[in-house]
């Protein structure tokens, strides 16, 4: 019976997979892949010859939910036909990433074994590069579209991590890249909690040995002149620093004189 097992393969090419991850792609019938270069698609081939890139099912000519669902179909099929069945996506498999998720949700339905083994994710990078704690003062994450058209409630104490932001605003879902008035308005939609003064950063963890990190820290004002990839995240830091809430204090039977 066919069997699916989503892995992460990590961000820097060979050293962030994990052993079970590795080990899965060397004993399966077939490996699906969403690799960022043609030198991890490479290196997946090397371990299993049997090794189909799903990139190219990526164009500027249909919505990149179409591209998903594709995704899917090409692997719950092989699944069905009898094949183990690894999906091997950058990072963390379950991480900004709907297909894999999908593709285990329809397979469990149908009473297939499917399920996902965890990887190391561009955020888990960023913690390592740019030394975060999201423990220290809390983490928020969000999809920059997501963030931009739908109601969100920010907390201005914790650090904001917008995921896309190459992709700020665009909503046809076909285009790979934003626009300078698309980042402008993203600018002005920020500027309703923090300053234009406010320093951001964009990270771009490396994708091959050979690469350094990208950490550009600058104001929010300055983000249309910069130049964004599809693997470009943006962190915002917290606008305030911890504060002791009498509230919440209140309910443990403390007081902020009590427990500081
Ligand atoms: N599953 C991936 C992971 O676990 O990191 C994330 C995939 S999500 C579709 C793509 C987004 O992840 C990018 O727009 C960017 O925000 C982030 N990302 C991907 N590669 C990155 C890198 N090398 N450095 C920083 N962020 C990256």
């Amino acid at each position: 019976r066919g069997s699916l097992v989503c892995v992460g393969t990590g961000i820097q090419l060979a050293g962030q997979i994990t052993l079970i991850a590795k080990s899965y792609i060397e004993e399966a019938d077939i490996v699906f892949g969403v690799l960022p270069d043609p030198i991890a698609e490479s290196w997946i081939s090397e371990l299993n010859s049997n090794f189909v890139s799903l990139q190219n099912l990526y164009s500027e000519d249909r919505s990149r939910k179409e591209t998903y669902k594709d995704m899917v179909s090409a692997i719950v099929n092989e699944v069905k036909s009898g094949k183990k069945v690894v999906g091997a996506f950058y990072g963390h498999p379950g991480v900004f990433a709907w297909a894999p998720h999908e593709a285990i949700r329809q397979l469990q339905a149908l009473g297939y074994d499917a399920f996902m083994e965890p990887g190391i994710s561009a955020e888990d990078c960023l913690f390592a590069d740019l030394g975060i704690d999201p423990g220290a003062s809390g983490c928020q994450g969000y999809e920059t579209t997501q963030f931009l058209f739908y109601k969100h409630d920010l907390d201005l104490y914790s650090y904001v991590i917008l995921w896309q932001i190459g992709l700020a605003g665009e909503w046809t879902l076909q285009s790979f890249s934003t626009s300078r008035s698309n980042l402008e308005k993203t600018v002005s939609y920020l500027n309703r909690w923090y300053p234009l003064s406010h320093e951001v950063i964009i990270y771009e963890a490396p994708f091959l040995p050979t690469q350094e990190a990208r950490i550009e820290r600058f104001p929010l004002s300055s983000l249309p002149d910069k130049e964004l990839s599809m693997s470009s995240t943006m962190v915002i830091p917290p606008l305030h620093k911890l504060e002791l809430d009498e509230e919440g204090l209140k309910h443990f039977g403390l007081t902020v004189e009590s427990y500081k």
